[in-house]
């Protein structure tokens, strides 16, 4: 079985409706909040789940200057796709595409010596100039280049290379490790650190068009943090970064992504009656159950199971018993909704329904992992793909 996307309205087992007039509002509402920065639209891991090609489309209409993917198969694929203007990747591995990269006119992150021998490699075989980014870390203990002599290395091998006409050093950057809880003392030590790191690499000679290390909770919460450019993930998908700093609400966003099922059984049972495996629910009395066909290989989390909440008809149901591979079933309370009905396990919250950050609660994860998680077996429907607002 192979389910495509098609029209809203056509009777899909599950959909994930991805609404990208939210998407684009998400996008100028980032742009408001960082106003000296242009805005990259972050489309890693398909968009966050939510399909990296129409989002990506719909973040560039909205006025993101960049889009920015972690491997560079994926940065490819936008290209591939007719997406114009900057595209920067950061997840290189020996061997990588850096040719490839380089005649796509992708901007690619150099975190140490290894790849900036490989990028010179692939530069002189292509006969034209990387974009170069040089990644800093600035305590972030990831991916970046070591303050100090491992900084400079890079940093005077990168502007001979620059020299050399090779490359141009397009960009500094770096990431943060803890944006998301705001005062937390790494934040200043970071940007403290970029700075002494900026400033070495220009003392040498580096002329950056664009220094970035804000990710979509700084941009939200630390204007000092924005430089030239902010790295937007979550927040484009309509997520806060974490309830403790707020809703999407508070910061203008909405949720792109509604999460639904076709209801596929609705039936009587006695009190005492196990549900799915392990009996783990047993009804408390003569109820209705009602079947709901998607499970962990869609991406419902089975930590949430007898936890993960579901709109059906109106009401908030609980996931009874575990979650399986396919599907799981909620306890009607006696109800008998019609077989079809649309049970939703999140979207905005607005229309009385769960929202992600409801689910990653149920299931001790954060919501980033819940939208990203949804598998390919669900097909994307776009709504609002129309430039209307
Ligand atoms: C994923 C990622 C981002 C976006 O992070 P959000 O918290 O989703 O905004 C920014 N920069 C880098 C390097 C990333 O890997």
């Amino acid at each position: 079985m192979n389910e495509t996307a098609t029209a809203p309205t056509a009777p899909l087992r599950a959909r994930a409706e991805i609404d990208l007039a939210a998407l684009r509002a998400n996008v100028r509402t980032l742009r408001a909040h960082a106003p000296g920065a242009a805005v990259m639209a972050v489309v890693k891991s398909d968009a966050y789940g939510h399909g990296a090609v129409p989002c990506a489309r719909a973040a560039v209409a909205a006025g993101a200057g960049w889009l920015g993917t972690a491997t560079p198969e994926e940065a490819l694929a936008l290209r591939e796709a007719g997406l114009p203007g900057r595209i920067m990747c950061w997840l290189w591995t020996p061997g990588g595409p850096w040719r490839e990269a380089i005649e796509a006119d992708l901007d690619v992150s150099v975190s140490g010596m290894w790849a900036l021998r490989e990028v010179m490699a692939a530069a002189r075989r292509a006969g034209r100039p990387a974009r170069v980014q040089l990644k800093a870390d600035t305590g972030l203990g990831r991916n970046g280049c070591q303050p100090g002599e491992d900084w400079t290395e890079l940093v005077e091998a990168a502007l001979g290379a620059e020299a050399d006409g090779l490359l141009r050093v397009t960009g500094l950057w770096s990431h943060f490790a803890c944006a998301d809880e705001p005062g937390h003392p790494s934040i200043a030590a970071q940007l403290t650190r970029f700075r002494e790191m900026l400033a070495d690499a220009e003392v040498r000679g580096a002329r950056p068009e664009v220094r970035h290390i804000a990710n979509s909770p700084a941009t939200l919460t630390l204007p000092e943090s924005h430089f030239d450019l902010v790295r937007t993930g979550i927040a484009v998908y309509g997520i806060s970064p974490s309830p403790e700093i707020g809703s999407p609400a508070d910061f203008g966003l909405r949720p792109v992504m509604t999460l639904s099922a076709s209801v596929a059984l609705v039936k009587q049972v006695p009190g005492g009656h196990g549900v799915s495996y392990g009996h783990h629910y047993v009804t408390p009395g003569e109820t209705t159950l009602g079947l709901v066909p998607v499970g962990y290989a869609d991406g419902v989390p089975r930590h949430a199971s007898g936890a993960g909440p579901v709109l059906v008809d109106g009401k908030w149901r609980t996931v009874a018993g575990r979650i399986a591979m396919d599907q799981f079933v909620v306890d009607l309370g006696g109800d008998r909704p019609a077989t079809g009905t649309r049970a939703v396990l999140f979207g905005p919250g607005d229309g009385g329904e769960p929202t992600a950050e409801d689910w990653a609660q149920a299931a001790g994860t954060i919501a980033y992992e819940i939208v990203t998680r949804i598998g390919t077996r669900v097909p994307r429907v776009y709504v609002n793909e129309e430039q209307a607002g």
